[in-house]
């Protein structure tokens, strides 16, 4: 890194952390971004010029907004609601709707910042943005969700639009609530857009959006396991999470030909030495999406299972780890730990699952390792096709999404290694997604001048 590179970064920095205090995740998701493209700053001067980075990440807009509704038992809570529209440089908004009581602006941004280059990174003309609310809908009946969805799409409505922004799912939003605020969005507004993705199969969803973003990880990691002369066939996989994305992620890597050994949820994680089966995925699929349990009552089911209790899943020996639940869930001690298992490829089906220190662990020991900005762009870009169909009122067949699926992870793949390939040979997936999303999104920005 050149001394104006170092320099720079650590100027920049200490700015936006003076601007934005306590932000700590959307701090770290501009750190990992700027520290991979500070040196093109330095090559397109123009940029610098153009001060597209400070424009970056300041959001277009963010909306904080009150969100009031009443329990089954008539008590009233009060919820707050987010949607920062972060960058519509490339097409109109998009971003997953969050519901977990974590939520607050911080992880809001960081989450709006990392879609705006994944999107870049799909090939499809779409913006960056994210929203949510610290509602947790864990224990809540289904009226009660419903209240509390309607309520949220009262407010959300006004700022949103097919051409203007498109939410779609996220943690604690699934197919339930995105139909609770669809019905309300379409009640309000008097139109039947395809305003939100992730919709039901027989209301303007699209065939493998509930699959996309797990399979996608899985033809992301399939292509990085080329590269190497490898593939899924006989390895063992941990993964963690157990909610959309683990869940497909699973099945796709058995069907690959690869043992799936773990999942999780914030409770503890569950070990199957055997490995996961069809009728075992199809009995988490059950626990989770229809019975809204938690991923101990496997081990009830399959009694040669272990469950630890507060536990990750990252000390398993395994050849590829799969991290699918949330931000951060491997630091440093875990990433040591998959290292020393003998694992040698790490594909994030979550957002930022993984923290800079064991990012470097990672690539110091030259693993295959994707970033989530590019492994799990596989939802987005399917909820991109679903806005396609939508505004063609057209539905296509599973193979026809499974193609452009293939495609688009392909394509993404091809870019991290344009853009990624360091003099060694070895393939920084960090640097390339992260230069390849940006250099679009930053040209667009230079073409439609200072707004
Ligand atoms: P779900 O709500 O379906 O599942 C989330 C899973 O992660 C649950 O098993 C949940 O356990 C676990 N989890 C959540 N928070 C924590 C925590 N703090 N510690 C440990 N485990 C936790 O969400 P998704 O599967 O949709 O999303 C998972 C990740 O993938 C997120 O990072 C999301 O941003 C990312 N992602 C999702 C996409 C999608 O299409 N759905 C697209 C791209 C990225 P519990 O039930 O105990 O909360």
């Amino acid at each position: 890194m050149s001394k104006f590179t170092e320099k720079y970064i650590a100027s920049f920095m200490s700015e936006l952390e003076a601007k934005n205090p306590g932000e700590k995740e959307f701090h770290q998701a501009v750190r990992e971004v700027l520290e991979s493209v500070a040196p093109c700053l330095e090559a397109y001067p123009h940029l610098l010029d153009n001060k597209i980075m400070e424009r970056i990440v300041e959001p277009e807009r963010v909306i904080i907004f009150r969100v009031p509704w009443m329990d089954d038992e008539g008590e009233i809570h009060i919820n707050r609601g987010f949607r920062v529209q972060m960058n519509s440089a490339i097409g109109p908004y998009k971003g997953g709707i969050r519901f977990h009581a974590s939520v607050n602006l911080s992880i809001m941004k960081f989450l709006a910042f990392e879609q705006t280059f994944k999107n870049a990174l799909t090939t499809l003309p779409m913006g960056g943005a994210k929203g949510g609310s610290d509602f947790s809908p864990r224990g809540r009946s289904d009226a009660e969700v419903m209240r509390f969805c309607q309520s949220f799409m009262t407010e959300l409505q006004r700022h949103i639009g097919p051409d203007t922004d498109v939410p779609a799912g996220d943690i604690g939003v699934g197919g339930r609530e995105i139909g609770y605020m669809f019905g309300q969005y379409k009640r309000l507004r008097d139109e039947w857009t395809g305003t939100l993705t992730g919709k039901g199969q027989n209301w303007g969803g699209s065939l493998l959006r509930p699959e996309a973003t797990g399979y996608g990880a899985c033809y992301f990691a399939q292509a990085m396991l080329a590269t190497r002369g490898e593939t899924f066939e006989g390895k063992t996989v941990v993964i963690s999470g157990a909610g959309n994305v683990a869940q497909y992620a699973a099945q796709k890597a058995m069907r690959l030909g690869a043992k799936v050994v773990t999942m999780s949820d914030s409770d503890g994680y569950i070990y199957d030495a055997d490995g996961f089966t069809e009728e075992k995925i199809d009995y988490i699929m059950w626990l989770k999406n229809a019975k809204r349990g938690r991923i101990r009552e496997y081990a009830q089911k399959y009694p040669q299972t272990q469950y630890f209790a507060g536990e990750r899943p990252w000390g398993v020996k395994c050849d590829i780890a799969m991290p699918c639940a949330t931000q951060n869930e491997i630091d440093a001690d875990d990433a040591r730990k998959l290292v020393e298992g003998g694992c040698f490829c790490v594909t994030e089906g979550a957002n930022m699952p993984t923290t800079p220190e064991a990012i470097a662990i990672f690539q110091s020991h030259k693993l295959l390792y994707s970033p989530g900005k590019a492994s799990n762009a596989g939802g987005v870009a399917t909820s991109g096709l679903e806005m396609t169909q939508n505004s063609i009122r057209q539905k296509w067949t599973a193979e026809e999404v499974d193609r452009y699926l293939h495609r688009i992870m392909s394509d993404i793949h091809d870019a991290c290694i344009k853009y990624g390939t360091e003099e060694d040979g070895y393939i920084n997936y960090v640097k390339g997604a992260n230069v390849a999303g940006f250099l679009k999104v930053a040209g667009a920005m230079v073409d439609q001048g200072l707004v």
